[in-house]
């Protein structure tokens, strides 16, 4: 943007952003009223005055330019802080209170199965290799989970090893083929160096008709995970309902 600082400016006034052009303006109006003025007076001035008319546009465009800029930056800005309000920073999945919004906001217009899943031993990989190679684990099994749930549900961080999968519109079997699907993708396939021993994973679920809460939904889920915790770990139960 041009400077100001060139223009005559009284103290304390705010600077007239258009002074030079009000000059031109205020000349021309004074020879326009001039009924036999001569030609070359006319010529001088209208030729004064497409100079700061070309200006004019000229900064025009820049300043609609950088005030683009400015709001595709702020657009862009937003995003970001609405995705880092929303989401894990670690795995990037949606973080605890997007899990209780979204599931909340599903349930109220569909049924879902809600499946929650916690690490087994997860406390001892960390005590043996270190919290790094515990975060790989956490990044390892996110990594099974997405691959398995794609685009059928959303997968939550709610806790420091423990994971929530929304099926929204899912029934009883599909929901437990899913979760039997992501239980095997854990304990037969992963492999996070240098862990040389089986991880694994133990799951809760519950069947969660329209209208359930988000609270009643989680309990139930989670007091099945507790059951598959005390069975043995490594397996999936579903809730009594
Ligand atoms: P269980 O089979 O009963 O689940 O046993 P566990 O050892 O996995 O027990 P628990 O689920 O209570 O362990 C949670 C541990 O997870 C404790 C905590 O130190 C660890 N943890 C929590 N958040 C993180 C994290 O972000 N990174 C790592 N590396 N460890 C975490
Ligand atoms: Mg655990
Ligand atoms: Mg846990």
């Amino acid at each position: 943007m041009r400077s100001t600082s060139s223009r005559h400016m009284p103290p304390g006034d705010a600077p007239d952003l258009f002074q030079n052009e009000s000059l031109a303006l205020e000349k021309a109006r004074a020879i326009h009223s001039i009924i036999d003025a001569d030609a070359a007076e006319y010529r001088q001035s209208l030729g004064e005055l497409i100079d700061h008319f070309q200006r004019l546009m000229r900064e025009t465009r820049r300043l609609i330019g950088r005030s683009d800029r400015a709001e595709r930056e702020m657009q862009a800005l937003a995003q970001q802080l609405a995705y880092r309000a929303s989401h894990d920073a670690l795995t990037g999945v949606l973080n605890r209170s997007a899990v209780i919004d979204r599931t909340t906001r599903i349930l109220r217009t569909t049924s879902a199965v809600m499946i929650i899943l916690d690490i087994d031993e997860f406390k001892r990989i960390n005590d043996d290799y270190g919290h790094p190679t515990g975060d790989a684990v956490i990044l390892g099994v996110v990594d099974c989970l997405r691959r398995i749930v794609g685009e059928q549900g959303f997968i939550g961080r709610v806790g420091g090893e423990e994971f929530t999968v929304l099926l929204p519109g899912h029934d009883p079997a599909s929901g437990a083929l899913l979760a039997e699907r992501m239980r095997e993708a854990i304990s037969d396939s992963l492999v996070v160096a240098p862990v040389d021993r089986r991880i694994t994973a133990s799951f809760g679920a519950s069947i969660n008709e329209i209208g359930t809460g988000f609270d009643t939904a989680y309990g139930l889920a989670d007091a099945a995970l507790y059951r598959a915790k005390r069975g043995g770990r490594n397996r999936v139960e579903f809730a009594d309902q």
